[in-house]
């Protein structure tokens, strides 16, 4: 019955510090959002305590009536949202979705053909020090080198030349649409399943602010906490019934045990809240903040891969100031401003210095800047980078005190969590 500060004072002093760090500093990790209250309550509901091995209806345990209720509410709130027929809310990241996705497609030593962690693909898309680099043979497609979007002709060769068991579509750093019917038609050429893996984007697509990835993809993966404003976790897309069936198979009992009902149940909230009109209009602001950030910042010298964005990240290539990304990482959180550095295409840096920082816009929409706060947050960005073009790795103090009191002031004016 002890709330968490009496049980215990040094985790929830972190929690408290975590909690001011969200409120008071400007979050552009592509990756992150702010989720509403009633999925915080969702996710630290008694709901955590609870076995439900296998799906709804079908348990290897007792009282799970409750806990079934929640999982069919995000199973049909997840069909809907995506116009999909089977979906399933089990997987508790995005990697396990991959993973269970090849699981069930492929077997050990068979070839698929993903993105280049180095052009945009994630870590699961066949990275070497990745079980999906280690346990199958990955083959990499990349970009253009002119204008770094993605090389179809090189996709459609590879898959002629390997033809791969699956041909994975998605990143991690992809600021442009992806051309799904091109993908398909290489897919079917060579016999291959496509895997859509829409974890960036799902957001997106799910506010009608880019094309699904259906009815092109045979199946689709997602992480439920990126643009779609979820608790952390993974889900499974698909239309069809037999591919469906394996991929049930595959998470559970293929690679997974009980299910995060607790998880699950805030999974249900979060599409809940994104079938609601004004989701749509929170991805549209989502892609226009984008769009403004990336302008600002190109005023301001720098350079954005592939000369904008038509979703919520960019990549900004620091190179025309002199600037890495390690070091422009490190001077923006001094600054109250959160990113990663990340590797542009052809990246000359190695992957721990970097030539770029990789940009997105969801969480600060949630919180609701608009195109003008993003506007004042490039030119704040671009304030902190030239500090550092000058002085070196330790930045300007001066300009880094001043751009922290703005990003700060700025922050409060949209306060998160009030009351919490
Ligand atoms: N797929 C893509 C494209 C991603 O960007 C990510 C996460 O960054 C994942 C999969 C993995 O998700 P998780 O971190 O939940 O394992």
């Amino acid at each position: 019955t002890q709330p968490l500060a009496e049980r215990d004072p040094e985790l929830a002093a972190a929690v408290a510090a975590e909690l001011t760090r969200q409120r008071d500093e400007i979050e552009l990790i592509a990756s992150e959002n702010i989720v509403s209250r009633a999925v915080l309550e969702a996710q630290g509901s008694v709901l955590t305590n609870k076995y439900a091995e296998g799906y709804p209806g079908r348990r290897y345990y007792g009282g799970c009536q409750h806990v079934d209720v929640a999982e069919n509410l995000a199973i049909e709130r997840a069909r809907k949202l995506f116009g999909c027929a089977f979906a399933n809310v089990q997987p508790h990241s995005g990697s396990q979705a991959n993973q269970a996705v090849f699981m069930a497609l492929m077997k050990p030593g068979d070839t698929f053909l993903g993105m280049d962690l180095s052009s945009g693909g994630h870590l699961t898309h066949g990275a070497r020090p990745n079980q999906s680099g280690k346990w199958f043979n990955a083959v990499h497609y990349g970009v253009r080198p002119q204008d770094c979007m993605i090389d179809y002709d090189q996709v459609e060769a590879l898959a002629r030349e390997h033809k791969p068991k699956v041909i994975v579509a998605g990143g991690s750093a992809v600021p442009r649409r992806i051309d799904f019917a091109r993908f398909r038609q290489i897919a079917d050429s060579v016999g291959a399943w496509l895997h859509v893996d829409m974890a960036h984007f799902a957001g997106l697509v799910a506010g009608g602010q880019h094309p699904s990835p259906f009815p092109h993809a045979h199946v689709a993966t997602t992480t439920t906490h990126k643009t779609l404003r979820g608790p952390r976790g993974g889900m499974i897309l698909t239309n069809d019934e037999e591919l469906a069936k394996k991929f049930n198979s595959a998470i559970f009992p293929g690679l997974q045990g009980g299910p995060l009902m607790h998880v699950i149940a805030a999974k249900a909230v979060a599409f809940g809240e994104a079938l609601r009109p004004e989701f749509r209009d929170y991805a549209a602001q989502v892609v226009r903040n984008a769009q403004a950030l990336a302008d600002e910042l190109m005023k301001g010298g720098l350079d954005i891969v592939t000369g904008g964005t038509d979703t919520h990240l960019m990549l900004v290539d620091l190179r025309p100031k002199g600037v890495t990304g390690a070091d422009a990482e490190k001077a923006l959180g001094r600054a109250h401003i959160t990113c990663n550095k990340n590797g542009i295409p052809f990246d000359p840096e190695k992957p721990t210095v970097t030539s770029g920082i990789r940009l997105g816009t969801p969480a600060g929409t949630t919180r609701g800047f608009g195109e003008d706060e993003f506007r004042a947050i490039g030119r704040m960005i671009v304030e902190v980078i030239d500090g550092v073009a000058a002085r070196g790795a330790e930045g300007d103090p001066e300009v880094e005190a001043r751009v922290r009191e703005r990003a700060v002031a700025l922050c409060r004016a949209f306060p998160i969590y009030p009351g919490l």
